[in-house]
């Protein structure tokens, strides 16, 4: 029997999820093609390890991230009470956004008939910087609320870049509507602009998930997409510290997991997986950070994050801006 990934709970929402969630971003073949048999491999993978969380959009390859998804979940047979399945609602293209009631709504119908399911778990307004806060508080919330009152969704939560944003909406809603907060790229080896608002996302009982663990790739021995919204100097030093991983022969990806989730205060990380190896490895990390597993390759890792930590330090503040300028 494998050791399983960690759990912890999920802010006020009652659940317990593994440390690292499976975000499925990659399976709408949004960083290169990925076939249906590997999807579903990887899924299977990851539930066998004690993952159980796994978050995807409609937005994600146009749906095909939640096609993939539904598919592979219903092909490895998991159990639908075993694990927390996440997706949002609002955005629907690159530049295509509703946060409306009724578009809100409908979607919401179509995610669960692709993710072959009766309920989800947690349902996010997805990037909500790009359409109105006011909008969503008045709109977007009120609308998932009915659904969850329906038991089509049980948790609902917000997503975004700009921190600003979590505290401009939790702000204005009663406790209690808003139970989950998704951050992306702000708790990374490149940026932990996401530390300074924990205790207040805390004050606020609201669960808190980081997505993008390897900054959409930008901690990668490969590197980002080609679409990566970094700007050049942040791409420039995370290509410096995919060199000084590779002259201490250690895995970037495995340091900056083992970086993330050794932040108590975030209760999971969310991880693109393309592959069940991306799985494994994802997992040892946690389980090495965790102390739960050794590795005789201990110093030399902490010998390289130092360095790595040090080329990172001077882009530490570089982000990009996102959504519209009022936001
Ligand atoms: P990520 O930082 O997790 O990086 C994903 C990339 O890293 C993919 O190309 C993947 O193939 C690669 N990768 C994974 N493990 C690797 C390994 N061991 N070695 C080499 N490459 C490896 O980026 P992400 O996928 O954008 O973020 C994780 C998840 O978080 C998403 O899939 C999505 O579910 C969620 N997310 C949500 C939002 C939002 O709601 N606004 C934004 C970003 C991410």
């Amino acid at each position: 029997m494998p050791i399983k990934v960690p759990t912890r709970p999920l802010g006020s929402t009652g659940l317990e999820i593994s440390i690292i969630g499976f975000g499925a971003s990659p399976l709408g073949n949004v960083f290169g093609d990925v076939h249906q048999d590997t999807a579903t491999e990887a899924v299977r993978t990851a539930f066998d390890l004690g993952i159980t969380l796994f978050d995807t959009s409609p937005f994600y390859g146009l749906t095909k991230s939640e096609d993939v998804l539904g598919q592979a979940l219903r092909d490895a047979g998991l159990p639908r009470d075993q694990f927390v399945l996440a997706t949002k609602v609002g955005r629907y293209g690159q530049d295509t956004f509703d946060f409306s009631g009724p578009r809100v709504t409908r979607s919401v119908e179509e995610s669960l008939e692709r993710l072959h399911t009766s309920y989800i778990d947690l349902i996010q307004v997805h990037d909500m910087e790009f359409g109105s806060l006011d909008q969503i508080i008045a709109e977007t919330l009120p609308a998932l609320q009915r659904l969850k009152e329906k038991g089509l969704v049980r948790h609902i939560g917000i997503t975004g870049l700009p921190l600003a944003c979590f505290q401009y909406v939790l702000d204005r809603v009663p406790c209690g509507t808003v139970d989950v907060v998704l951050s992306y790229c702000h708790y990374t080896l490149c940026d932990q602009s996401l530390g300074r608002i924990l205790p207040y996302l805390e004050s606020k009982a609201v669960g808190v998930i980081n997505a993008s663990v390897l900054g959409m790739g930008l901690l990668t021995p490969h590197g980002p997409p080609a679409w990566h919204p970094a700007p050049a100097e942040l791409q420039a030093a995370a290509r410096a510290a995919a060199r000084a991983a590779d002259a201490h022969a250690v895995d970037l990806p495995k340091l900056a997991t083992m970086f993330s989730v050794a932040n108590p205060g975030i209760a999971t990380h969310l991880i693109g997986f393309s592959t069940p190896d991306q799985v494994r490895n994802a997992v040892h990390a946690v389980l090495q950070a965790q102390g739960l597993e050794e590795n005789a390759q201990a110093e030399q890792e902490e010998r390289a994050m130092v360095e790595i930590r040090e080329i990172l330090a001077g882009t530490a503040q570089v982000t990009w801006p996102s959504g519209l300028p009022e936001n």
